[in-house]
């Protein structure tokens, strides 16, 4: 939501052109952060390197047992963990749209997603370890071409990028999956169908990657963190997450805790809005 403040123009006087200024936006600082600090990279860098010695580790456990690697792949998330649309966000403030299901379309469509980084070396890494690399998104099934278009350009391995779930590397929402629509829970029951195993690793910045019934958008906040402590000897083993302040199931999760905010905070401002439009001026940007 973009909170705007009206100035009286030059010459004062209620009659005067008024001058309509953006102030603030709740994702600013996000975006900011995404795009402009160093620590989100190390984050990502960290993130993959951890990745990449939990394969070796399996590959050579499993070279001593003489078990077969066929069965090894690795799923990832693409938007916020391989893909980075924050270019998308930025056009969003700058323009005053909201995400929408059009407007995602239209930027998937443009195929400017960038990589985040390190994620093209370890995918590499993943198929070069003898591991199937999976990519699992919501985007949609429409926006398969664009995907797999912009996916490649920026050096991804993926060699099957078609809609049939039993030899594709690219899984979308609502991709059918025995003639009906799938989600990602659908879409994980079918992987442990078709490679006869969980995944070594599961990467993404939202943990409906993860496990997408208990850390959906749907569950109340507060269930989600007491998910994640019982989770926790999982995070850095075969789930890997990645930071992602701009949006994601948290934020939903957070809004259904505070839907009857206290008036107070309705009325006040979240922070003062005049030091926080100069940002803009930092970001990267789509130009629609
Ligand atoms: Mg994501």
């Amino acid at each position: 939501m973009l909170c705007v403040r009206l100035f009286p123009g030059e010459g004062g006087g209620a009659s005067s052109t008024k001058a309509l200024e953006v102030l603030y936006h709740n994702d600013l600082d996000a975006v900011v952060y995404y795009q402009g600090s160093a620590e989100v990279a190390a984050l990502y860098y960290q993130a993959f390197q951890l990745g990449e010695m939990r394969l070796v580790a399996e590959v050579a456990r499993r070279h001593q047992a003489g078990k077969p690697e066929n069965s090894l792949y690795v799923v990832s998330d693409c938007d916020e963990t391989l893909l980075d649309n924050s270019d998308f966000n930025a056009w969003l403030m700058e323009t005053g749209r909201d995400y929408h299901d059009t407007t995602w379309s239209e930027w998937c469509q443009a195929r400017r997603a960038r990589a985040t980084p390190g994620a093209v070396d370890f995918c590499k890494f993943v198929v070069e370890h003898g591991a199937s690399m999976i990519y699992v998104s919501s985007r949609f099934e429409a926006d398969r071409q664009a995907t797999a278009d912009n996916l490649r350009a920026l050096g991804f391995p993926l060699e099957r990028s078609g809609p049939d779930p039993n030899d594709t590397q690219l899984y979308l929402t609502n991709m059918l999956l025995e003639g009906k629509k799938s989600k990602k829970k659908q879409q994980f029951a079918h992987l442990l169908a078709r490679f006869g195993a969980d995944p070594l690793l599961q990467l993404g910045d939202n943990l409906s990657d993860h496990e997408a019934e208990r850390y959906s958008y749907k569950v109340e906040a507060s269930q989600r963190k007491t998910s994640a402590e019982q989770d926790a000897r999982r995070w850095g083993d075969d789930w890997i997450v990645f930071p992602n302040p701009i949006y994601g199931a948290w934020r939903s999760s957070l809004k259904r805790s505070d839907e009857e905010p206290p008036a107070a905070f309705q009325a006040a401002p979240v922070r003062s809005p005049l030091t926080e439009a100069p940002k803009m001026s930092l970001l990267s940007k789509w130009s629609g």
